[in-house]
């Protein structure tokens, strides 16, 4: 259906007042805020720090994502004499200040990017912390001094609105309960640190873990992984969690299983925490870890303990997520919730496309507009990647039954590899699920070279509800990894 224009009356009721307000100025709510104001709506949008793009921006996906090229590059260079190139000793290794100083203004002129859009689409931005003042209303109180210079409020102000949208995102957790647990940092800290440690303990096996460890090992640090349980990424298909975890142990990230940090110490007194310090890490099973960097990867919260939520008669979830329907409408009427704080897939592509939809459905006239999170792509940045889409094989199992379900598998390594000994060589390893007599795919689990960029292709075809036969039926592109997800048998 096209969409239909919208047509404000906001203005005429005063100065401060909104179709729509959202609260959070990252994935999520930018992608509702401008798309609301793209059809027509008086949208402003409140961010609490001085920078918009939110966590995905300033401290997520991007410095994630250049950090994770600046160790592939160091894993290129090893691998280059493979090919004949005569690569200096030392070349890997990488020259940290200057590379966080270049990555730290590529998220600047981001900020600044992110800023005109707003401009651009006549977003009104309001710097400063919301929180709800009762039904329609919220206060805007003045955070960093920054934002003031970012035209922020400099007194606290309050602004009205038809409809609400929290979109602020979350944050790490810290073990506030483990005895020196505040000498080490989060991943917020991770892009903040200003050298390169020789050391660093990681506590955690989900993506941050997985993906941070990574990075360290292969930029050359020593790098200890503490998890646990038995394996990392414990929501994805067994496959990818053993091949990963094979792979990592047998390049040296030594995986500490089963374990729980009992407490941090340190000899240097009012320790910087943006460099690498001495300090030693005890486990509850009886080790004892000396490290320089000590990075908790736990998982996040919800940023939602200071946003006035009872003034409306808003519930929180125990763990401080905002329970919304298919929609994104909480159960105050005219207050939405999208990204991850509404706890599900917290993902930035989710977070955009639920911002956008809501603001499709309710401004645009695109009647019945949701985001379905059903068959949700998703990319694990290790070395090597893990591209994922769709249920697990325990997943499918309970959800069609064994006699419902066929399993595709292959294993091999990349042509990429077939120059080099076996020690630089990446597994490569793929599975197909299939479900029904039709063997419609319903879980597609990649992980080796290219896995990232490989999937987003396929996750269409899944999306359409593609059978096995249709994969078959698509003539493979050769030479590449890729064309062993058509030829599976
Ligand atoms: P956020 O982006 O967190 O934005 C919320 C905003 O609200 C923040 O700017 C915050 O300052 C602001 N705010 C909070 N409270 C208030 C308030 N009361 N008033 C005003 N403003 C407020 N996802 C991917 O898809 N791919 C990746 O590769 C990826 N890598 C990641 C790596 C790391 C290290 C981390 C931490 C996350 C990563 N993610 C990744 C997840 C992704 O960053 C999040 O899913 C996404 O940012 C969520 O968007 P959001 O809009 O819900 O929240
Ligand atoms: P995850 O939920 O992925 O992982 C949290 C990890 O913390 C789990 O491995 C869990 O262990 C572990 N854990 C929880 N509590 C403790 C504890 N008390 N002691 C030790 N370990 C503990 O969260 P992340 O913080 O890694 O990432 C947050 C979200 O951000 C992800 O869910 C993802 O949606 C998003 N993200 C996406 C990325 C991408 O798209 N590439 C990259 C980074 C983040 P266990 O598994 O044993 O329960």
């Amino acid at each position: 259906m096209a969409p239909v224009p919208f047509k404000s009356s906001a203005a005429q009721k005063g100065e401060n007042h909104f179709d729509l307000i959202v609260i959070g100025g990252g994935s999520g709510g930018l992608g509702a805020a401008r798309r609301a104001a793209q059809y027509g709506a008086r949208a402003a949008i409140v961010e609490e720090t001085w920078r918009l793009g939110g966590t995905c921006v300033n401290v997520g996906c991007v410095p994630k994502k250049v950090s994770w090229h600046a160790a592939d590059i160091a894993e290129k260079l090893r691998q280059a004499e493979a090919y004949g190139f005569k690569v200096p000793e030392g070349s890997d290794k990488i020259d940290w200040p200057m590379f966080k100083q270049k990555r730290d203004k590529y998220i600047e002129r981001l900020n600044g990017i992110y800023e005109r859009n707003v401009e651009k689409d006549k977003v009104e931005y309001i710097t400063g912390h919301a929180k709800f003042a009762g039904k329609g209303k919220i206060t805007v109180v003045p955070t960093y001094p920054e934002s003031k210079a970012h035209g922020g409020a400099d007194v606290e102000r309050t602004y009205t609105a038809d409809r609400f949208v929290i979109a602020v995102g979350g944050a790490p957790t810290l073990p506030k309960d483990i005895p020196g647990y505040e000498y080490g940092f989060h991943s917020d800290g991770f892009f903040y640190l200003e050298e390169l440690p020789k050391r660093a303990v990681i506590v955690g096996a989900g993506y941050i873990a997985v993906e941070l460890a990574g990075v360290l090992h292969t930029l050359g640090v020593e790098t200890h992984l503490v998890i646990r349980h038995e394996k990392i990424l414990k929501a994805f298909d067994p496959m990818l969690q053993d091949v990963l975890q094979d792979h990592i142990v047998k390049t040296g990230i030594h995986v500490h299983t089963n374990s729980n940090v009992e407490k941090v110490t340190t000899d240097v007194e009012n320790p910087d925490l943006h460099k690498p310090f001495p300090k030693t890490v005890y486990t509850k099973e009886g080790e004892k870890i000396e490290t320089d960097v000590l990075l908790w990867a736990i998982g996040r919260h919800s940023l939602t303990d200071n946003i006035g939520a009872e003034t409306i008669g808003l519930e929180l979830e125990k763990n401080g997520d905002i329970h919304v329907d298919e929609y994104q409408a909480t159960k105050v009427e005219n207050v939405f919730a999208i990204g991850d704080v509404a706890g599900k897939a917290l993902l930035t592509p989710v977070a955009i496309a639920a911002g956008r939809r809501l603001a499709n459905r309710i401004y645009g006239g695109v009647e019945g507009d949701k985001l379905s999170y059903e068959n949700i792509p998703t990319v694990v940045f290790s070395h090597p990647t893990i591209g994922t889409v769709g249920l697990t094989e325990p997943e499918a199992r309970e959800k069609y039954g064994d006699d419902q379900i066929k399993i595709y598998k292959s294993t091999f390594t990349a042509l990429y590899y077939s120059m080099m000994d076996p020690d630089h060589k990446e597994p490569t390893a793929m599975k197909m699920i299939c479900a029904g007599p039709e063997e419609k795919v319903v879980g597609l689990h990649l992980i080796g070279l290219g896995s990232d960029e490989m999937l987003q292709g396929f996750a269409v075809a899944i999306k359409m509800g593609a059978t096995k036969q249709q994969f078959d039926d698509t003539v493979a592109i050769h030479p590449t990894s890729a064309e062993e997800v058509v030829t599976m048998r």
